[in-house]
């Protein structure tokens, strides 16, 4: 297939990967010490499972785990979200969100009411750098839709009305090679409810979704490339999610939280001991979830390094045999099991692609993790080179080469093992 032996080679080709053998020394790595990490989380569920009288003979079953794990984080966290979300109110999360923006990049968010817009819901912003004294550049305007609506796409997503771009006719107005970014959100809208305003709450994941599709915002608004082509999110795919992912650990921040997760009614902070609930909280289940992902990445990857597909080829047989040859562990299943599988089959872009979500994770973990070195997760130094490298580039660079630029090396996988509780499970001895 042009040139290359198998569709795995042929898409990772032009990816940051660059072959399926770097994709799998990552999965491979992060496979074995998710097992023995679910291997304890199913011991735990099973024994917590025997003493409420549940019969677990042979070994807890797929269709029992979620079942028995959510009783087991309700007792052990006891984290009620009604207590968690009037801390996250939507105006005080985007609050934090421009904050965070403004502090690294110096962009300074100005409501504009008098823009006409395609609904009441949406907010327009206009974004200016902050130079000095002065009113700045304009850099974007910026479009926050964060409620649910009849007809409107699910989930969380960025997109643009215009990317940018310093390719313009000669007779074009330079406002047009400022983008139009937006943010897209399905939040239930608060409001009156019995004589009484409440506003939009968010739960603490909705809260970091929000700071996830800024990072992609943030790739669209300091785009700086000649071609619009090239610019903003046109990067390989599995770049993409470096930008957004990125974002989300200043949401993690204590010094942030503390400032903007206030109670919607008294402004209080929010209190320390439901804050290290919130996050010891996240890690509970870390095995499990890294296993039902990891396997839907190796069987993707397997299937997608055939050589041959035999007229005869079955894939529920290949699923099986491959599972089996990984050591699946007991009572967890794929995530997605290939017959609804639809990111490898309903179009390409995913084939042999499903990786990207762990590679970015390793990209993020390992950016952040320079700001932490710094000793300011601020440092003007770092952010500039985060701006230069990672958001403002594009396409124009290839990514493990603006990799290097920002931290002068090759990705380092410590990182993002340390930040999902696996640097030391299972790991390979020598
Ligand atoms: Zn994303």
């Amino acid at each position: 297939m042009h040139g290359y032996s198998t569709f795995a080679e042929y898409q990772c080709a032009d990816r940051m990967a660059k072959t399926p053998e770097n994709v799998m020394d990552l999965l491979e790595n992060v496979w074995e010490r998710a097992k023995v990490c679910a291997d304890k989380e199913r011991m735990e569920l099973e024994e917590y499972a025997k003493n409420i009288g549940e019969d677990v003979e042979g070994g807890i079953k797929p269709w029992d785990w979620r079942y028995i794990a959510e009783k087991v984080r309700t007792e052990k966290y006891d984290l009620d979200e009604a207590i968690v979300k009037p801390y996250f109110s939507l105006d005080k999360v985007t609050e934090a969100l421009f904050a965070v923006s403004n502090r690294l990049f110096g962009l300074k968010y100005t409501k504009r009411t008098d823009l006409k817009l395609y609904h009441p819901d949406v907010v327009a912003y206009e974004v200016r750098k902050e130079v000095g004294e002065g009113e700045g550049d304009l850099q974007a305007i910026f479009l926050h839709d964060n409620f649910a609506r009849p007809f409107k796409s699910s989930g969380a997503w960025m997109s643009e009305y215009r990317s940018q771009t310093k390719n313009l006719p000669t007779n074009a107005d330079s406002i047009e090679s400022i983008p139009i970014v937006s943010n897209n959100n399905n939040f239930a809208k608060g409001g009156d409810s019995d004589g009484k305003y409440s506003p939009t709450l968010l739960s603490f994941d909705d809260a970091k979704t929000l700071f996830h599709e800024m990072g992609h915002g943030h790739h669209g608004m300091l785009s700086d490339a000649t071609y619009s082509r090239l610019s903003s999110t046109s990067v390989l795919m599995d770049f993409v999610e470096l930008p957004s992912q990125l974002m989300e650990h200043w949401f993690d921040e204590p010094e942030i939280l503390k400032e903007y997760a206030r109670h919607y009614e008294t402004g209080e902070p929010i209190p320390d001991e439901l804050l290290a609930k919130i996050q010891a909280a996240k890690s509970f289940q870390e095995g499990f979830r890294t296993i039902e992902y990891t396997s839907c990445a190796l069987i993707d990857m397997a299937l997608h390094s055939l050589s041959e597909y035999p007229d005869d080829f079955d894939l529920t047989k290949f699923e099986e045999e491959e599972l089996g040859r990984l050591g699946m562990p007991v009572g967890i299943v794929m995530r997605h099991r290939p017959a609804h599988f639809s990111h490898l089959f309903s179009t390409s872009a995913y084939a042999a692609g499903y990786y990207v979500y762990l590679w970015a994770e390793v990209l993020d973990a390992d950016v952040y993790a320079a700001f932490r070195e710094s000793g300011n997760v601020f440092d003007p130094d770092t952010a500039e080179k985060a701006r230069k490298f990672i958001y403002s580039a594009g396409n124009t660079v290839a990514p493990d080469e603006l990799f290097r630029q920002f931290r002068g090396r090759d990705p380092d996988i410590s990182f993002m093992l340390e930040k999902k509780g696996l640097s030391s499970a299972g790991a390979p001895v020598s």
